[in-house]
């Protein structure tokens, strides 16, 4: 079957504790699906096994039908998966060029391949073209996080992993940020947005799951959500 899925996993970090307790869920390729829950609830961890930092104990890591469980993070990006993380990753005493080419080592795409891969993505992103010489530590928060997301599409990836994206930016470059997330949908890539600003997540949300204590509790449309959550849920996710 296409797509990324979870399917059955039990992880954890430690022999005796459960962080994921047989959770299931699916990634369609040209869709936006938001994985919300409170603090603690595994989300980060479900992100880990999706990527390949942490390995599943039970159940199936899929990618476009494959089990990828056994496979490193970076034959998973070979494979056609592209991971935004968490918090400030470019390297500040980079340039910006240098920065999104950094997103290709794992790919060893020919010297001239890699550096026709960057130019498409400057070409893509004016605002980094017009600094793709500047030292990324002195761009603005906006800026840097959008030097990620360019790293990140130097492979060209398939499904994407986004955790908080808009965590430690001004409000005023969050907007573009998701913008940025949408229009990897739109052209078709499978995107799994891990977010605590629901608000946000919903606006770009096609298909969401909560999670709860490391077990899913709910899932569905985004108008399902909006409109029949309980009293506790919407307590979690802060909508008042
Ligand atoms: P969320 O992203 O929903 O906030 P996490 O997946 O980060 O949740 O955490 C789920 C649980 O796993 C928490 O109880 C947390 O303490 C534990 N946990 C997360 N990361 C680690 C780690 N590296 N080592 C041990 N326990 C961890």
């Amino acid at each position: 079957m296409n797509g990324l899925a979870l399917s059955d996993v039990t992880a954890g970090y430690h022999a005796e504790d459960l962080v994921l307790n047989g959770v299931s869920l699916g990634v369609p390729k040209g869709r936006t699906t938001v994985l919300i829950g409170p603090n603690g609830s595994g989300k980060s961890t479900a992100l880990r096994v999706l990527c390949g930092l942490l390995s599943a104990r039970e159940g199936r890591v899929e990618l476009d039908g494959e089990d990828v469980n056994a496979t490193p993070p970076h034959e998973r990006v070979r494979l056609g998966l592209g991971v935004l993380p968490q918090g400030r990753s470019v390297f500040p005493s980079l340039t910006v060029r240098q920065n999104i080419e950094l997103g290709a080592w794992t790919f060893r795409r020919d010297r001239r391949g890699r550096r026709r891969r960057v130019e498409e993505l400057l070409d893509r992103y004016p605002v980094l073209a017009e600094r793709s010489e500047v030292l990324a530590g002195r761009l603005s928060g906006g800026q840097q996080r959008l030097t990620e997301i360019a790293r990140m599409m130097m492979s060209d990836p398939d499904y994407v992993l986004i955790d908080e994206p808009g965590a430690g930016l001004a409000p005023v470059f969050v907007q573009d940020v998701y913008e940025e997330i949408r229009a990897l949908a739109d052209e078709g890539k499978g995107v799994l947005l891990v977010d605590q600003n629901v608000r946000k997540a919903m606006t770009l949300a096609d298909y969401v799951y909560v999670l709860e204590l490391g077990r899913k509790r709910q899932e569905g449309s985004p108008e399902r959500f909006t409109e029949d959550l309980t009293g506790v849920v919407r307590e979690w996710l802060r909508i008042e």
